[in-house]
């Protein structure tokens, strides 16, 4: 599956900018992007970034050359929009940014590949403040380069409203890819990571709720189990998938795409003190948020029953005959998880 890695380009200098902003600095109000002006705010969003070595021409440049010393790339994106995927007074520009880098790293590493080099188009209105934009990228970069990744480029254009649009690209290190459509009747269904915080978070958001900050930084900035797709492959998995709609409904794009039915088990997901108590003071059922709340970004897969679950990984289910996800062979009456679209919910 390897095939010859490119030989390595002579590595780009990191960008370096003086602040443009000085000259518009006065007390009381921030530069706006307009004022900055596109190419300088594009500047500061790559400055001083690192690149890690699968990199081999960075930002700079008409585009980047990143090395897939794997012969094949894993690519996936997703876009937020301010309003409706984001709230700018519920959420910091830097962790609008380590959101948008979980989301689409958590797609990759559901397919058993790693992160390795992020590109971002965003848009905003001209009198957006130029901070929020650092704040964006700053959030992005961090984030890419915790997971070991870098920020390879990007685009910057005018909008009604501020949209960040990032492109993953991922390497599978010659690892099977876990897809939806390989799930058997008779494995095991497995979750590394937990589902329901980020929906409690939302909920208290929208609730005015000042407490239980750790289920809101949650939702703020989800923190994908990214080792664990890997981890999944290399003990024999076959169909995956990140729980980013919801786990029921997720499992039901591995139970649809497959042609085989799934019952998870209730008593394996037991919610957490903190999320019943939350649920308590808002007067709602943790089990909805469990079972329904999207965007933590776990990681499900299907492993052949003879197989030992890896570190981090639990029992939650198992695939069957049939059709549809049930919870201990009943329907769950609730909203299944939210489709962009869909009519159930309407985020
Ligand atoms: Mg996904």
């Amino acid at each position: 599956m390897h095939s010859a890695r490119p030989q390595p380009i002579e590595k780009e200098a990191p960008v370096t900018v003086s602040d443009p902003i000085g000259s518009f600095s006065s007390p009381g109000r921030e530069p706006t992007v307009a004022e900055v002006g596109e190419f300088p705010t594009i500047a500061r969003a790559v400055a001083g970034r690192r690149q890690p070595t699968t990199t081999l021409v960075g930002p700079g440049h008409d585009a980047a050359i990143v090395a897939a010393a794997d012969g094949r790339v894993a690519v996936s994106t997703d876009m937020l929009v301010e309003g409706r995927h984001f709230r700018l007074d519920w959420s910091s520009p830097q962790d609008v940014g380590r959101k948008a880098v979980a989301q689409n790293g958590a797609d990759v590493a559901a397919m058993g590949a790693r992160p390795v080099a992020f590109l971002v188009g965003l848009g905003c209105p001209p009198d957006t403040p130029v901070s929020v934009l650092d704040g964006i990228s700053e959030g992005i970069g961090e984030a890419a380069e915790a997971i070991g990744a870098g920020v390879v480029g990007g685009d910057l254009v005018q909008a009604e409203q501020v949209v960040v649009a990032v492109t993953v690209l991922g390497d599978l290190e010659g690892r099977t890819p876990l897809l939806r459509s390989e799930a058997r009747a008779g494995d095991i269904v497995a979750l590394a990571g937990t589902t329901g915080a980020s929906a409690a978070g939302l909920a208290l958001l929208a609730a005015e709720h000042t407490g239980f900050t750790d289920l809101v930084d949650i939702h703020r900035v989800p923190s994908p189990p990214y080792e664990a797709g890997v981890s999944a492959v290399l003990a024999g998995a076959r169909a995956g998938t990140d729980i980013s709609d919801g786990l029921l409904a997720d499992l039901g794009h591995i139970a649809a795409a497959s042609g085989a039915g799934i019952t998870v088990e209730q008593h394996t997901l037991e919610p957490g003190p903190r999320l019943r108590a939350a649920a308590g003071e808002l007067g709602t059922d943790p089990w909805t948020w469990v079972f329904t709340g999207g965007e933590d970004h776990a990681l499900a897969a299907c492993f052949p029953p003879e197989a030992e679950l890896p570190d981090g990984w639990r029992r939650i289910g198992r695939v069957h005959d049939g059709s549809g996800v049930t919870v201990d062979g009943r329907s769950w009456d609730a909203p299944g998880g939210w489709e962009s679209f869909g009519s159930a919910n309407s985020r």
